[in-house]
């Protein structure tokens, strides 16, 4: 009877009861990664469209599962969401940029890092404590860390994401407006925010060359940061016509396989030190 009322609830929901079991194993699984040191962050660099200088990375969030091997980011951050897990998985992501942009200085390399911060770390009351402890604990007096947010953390509360935003500012982080254009933020709400950067959108920039409205798009999205005073980057530039497009209407700064893919902090130090030469 247990048989036939799996079958049953199968036929209905073949996807949910999918789901269910990978949440199990997540729940289970993504816990232990946190405790047993499963977890890395790889470090994607930002270049000067004019000088191709590097002065800041992207971290993102790697999983080596001794059972499934390499797990992306896509898989695990939505359930990590839902869960309330991504509060102390974004604690520790905090502490181990800070530390390594402590560590990189101390190397000789200047170099800043932005972590992403989602509107359920941003809903939390003690994310701007516990962002001020990971900057005290890393060894560095200033704050290297800046911070990548979505307009989904915008959208949930604006008045908690603009207290939130406004203390990272105070203590010295950056704030950078992931995914623009991607989200449902209005331009008034965008120009209200205190923020440092826009980051366009991945879907927008491989647009560039294969759609023929996507360069006016790009454009005037560039040209409403202009008047805004906000510096763009642009995300998931792949090509150097892409790079050319985005230079000549005035893109401060590209990230993208075109120059590196996300990699380990050694390998990152090492790509910077070849660069120079
Ligand atoms: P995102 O913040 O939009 O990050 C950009 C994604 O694009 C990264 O995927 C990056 O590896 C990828 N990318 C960079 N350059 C290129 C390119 O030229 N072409 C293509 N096709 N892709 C490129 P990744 O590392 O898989 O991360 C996926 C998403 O997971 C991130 O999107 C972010 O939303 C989330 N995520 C990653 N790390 C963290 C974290 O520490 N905390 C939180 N809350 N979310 C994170
Ligand atoms: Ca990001
Ligand atoms: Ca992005
Ligand atoms: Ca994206």
């Amino acid at each position: 009877a247990k048989d036939a009322g799996k079958r049953t609830y199968r036929m209905f929901a073949p996807q949910m009861d999918d789901k269910v079991s990978e949440y199990i194993w997540l729940d289970r699984n993504l816990r232990k990664a946190l405790d047993l040191d499963q977890l890395e962050l790889y470090y994607q660099p930002k270049l000067c469209l004019e000088t191709g200088v590097v002065r800041s990375v992207e971290a993102l969030l790697r999983w080596d599962s001794p059972e499934r091997g390499r797990i992306s980011p896509i898989d695990f951050i939505k359930f990590a969401e839902d869960s309330g897990l991504i509060v102390p998985l974004g604690k520790w992501v905090m502490r181990t940029a800070a530390k390594q942009a402590a560590s990189w200085l101390a190397s000789g390399l200047n170099i800043r890092v932005a972590i992403n911060v989602s509107a359920r770390q941003l809903s939390n009351s003690f994310v701007v404590q516990d962002f001020a402890q990971a900057i005290r604990e890393s060894g560095h007096a200033s704050c290297l860390l800046d911070i990548e947010l979505t307009e989904s953390c915008l959208i949930e509360d604006e008045a908690m994401a603009l207290a939130a935003i406004r203390q990272f500012r105070e203590l010295g982080a950056q704030i950078h407006l992931d995914d623009f254009g991607t989200g449902y933020s209005s331009l008034s709400q965008v120009a209200r925010l205190p923020l440092d950067m826009i980051k366009l959108d991945r879907s927008f920039v491989s647009a560039i060359n294969e759609k023929p409205t996507s360069q006016a798009l790009v454009r005037s999205m560039v040209a409403v940061a202009e008047q805004l005073k906000i510096q763009v980057v642009a995300e998931g530039v792949e090509t150097d016509a892409e790079a050319e497009f985005l230079k000549s209407i005035g893109v401060d700064y590209a990230q993208g396989y075109l120059y590196a893919r996300p990699m380990p902090a050694k390998e990152f130090a090492d790509w910077l030190n070849n660069k120079g030469k």
